[in-house]
């Protein structure tokens, strides 16, 4: 049985359960306050805080977790990242108080040594500022950091940002960026795990990666004339071209193509299609995708 930690609560909780689900393995608890619950299969989820998943992985309480990249490098545990799930994007950034009107923008060469920066991430903090030959005093938070310039007690803070609006309306301006982040599923590095183990854990991350990938993309079929085949052949590039199929009630007048597209894109696919002459067009969603 391998075990997987997942964050119990907080920004990735849901999303996490909701990508697992998607790969065919549901949480299987017995109470929403379960601490393990089967995910069917081999594997077994262990409900844990996010910032704690690196530190039950590394040790080998779990075979893997997911939980953020910013806490993984926090942790100052050597994991190996099997993959980037693509959500909870957020990056650490360094931000000062804004300037009053007319100011100049602050920079982060403005920072002096001594000064105190308020987070929750005191490692990866200390280590940012050393690497640019700066002295630091770390003030420990445990939340709400954008509050300690305002109270005196930091002079900058080292938070996570993802659209910004929070340091905006709290009268603060990013510097610097430490570290880019998102969900990743990890483990202890593949020397160390065994065979076995490593064999199950290139399935799982197979797995979600099909999930993964299939999110941003759409099945996309369509019927066309089939002298119009090289303009759809244009519009539709699909992973290896669109599919062809022969539509035998047509006397070979039309045919079926079939391709994956970005869903982005799907939009003006489908006028792109409509001027060709493609008719009985069809998107549908894509439950996994592995090239
Ligand atoms: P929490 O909700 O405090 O349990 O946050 C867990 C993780 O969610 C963080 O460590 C980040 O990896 C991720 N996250 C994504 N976006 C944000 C954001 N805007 N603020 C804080 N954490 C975020």
């Amino acid at each position: 049985m391998l075990k997987i930690a997942l964050p119990n609560k907080g920004r990735l909780a849901d999303e996490v359960r909701s990508t697992l689900a998607d790969a065919g393995l549901d949480v299987r608890a017995a109470s929403e306050r379960s601490l393990t619950a089967s995910l069917g299969g081999e594997f077994a989820a262990l409900f844990v805080r996010a910032e704690d998943i690196p530190a039950f992985v590394a040790d080998g309480a779990a075979d893997a977790g997911i939980t953020g990249w910013d806490l993984v490098q926090e942790s100052g545990r050597e994991l190996e990242d099997l993959l980037d799930l693509g959500f909870g994007r957020c990056r650490l950034s360094v931000a000062m108080l804004k300037p009053p009107p007319g100011a100049p923008a602050p920079r982060l060469e403005d920072i002096p040594d001594g000064a105190r920066v308020g987070t929750k991430f005191g490692r990866l903090a200390e280590g940012y500022f050393a690497k640019l030959g700066r002295s630091i005093k770390v003030v420990h938070l445990s939340g709400a950091a954008e509050v300690a310039p305002h109270l005196g007690i930091a002079d900058v803070i080292v938070d996570l940002v993802s659209s910004g609006s929070t340091l905006r309306v709290n009268g603060l301006v990013e510097v610097a960026t430490i570290v880019e982040s998102s969900a990743r599923l990890v483990s202890r590095p593949r020397s160390v795990v065994g065979e076995e183990t490593a064999k199950h854990l290139s399935e799982l991350a197979l797995a979600l990666e099909s999930v993964v990938r299939a999110r941003g993309q759409r099945y996309l079929m369509a019927n066309a004339p089939r002298e119009a085949l090289g303009a759809v052949r244009e519009i539709l590039p699909g992973i290896a071209g669109p599919t062809v199929i022969d539509v035998t009630s047509d006397a070979g007048a039309m045919v079926a193509v079939h391709a994956v597209v970005a869903q982005s894109a799907v939009y003006r696919t489908i006028a792109r299609l409509k001027e060709a002459g493609c008719s009985g067009i069809l998107v549908t969603r894509i439950e996994r995708l592995t090239p």
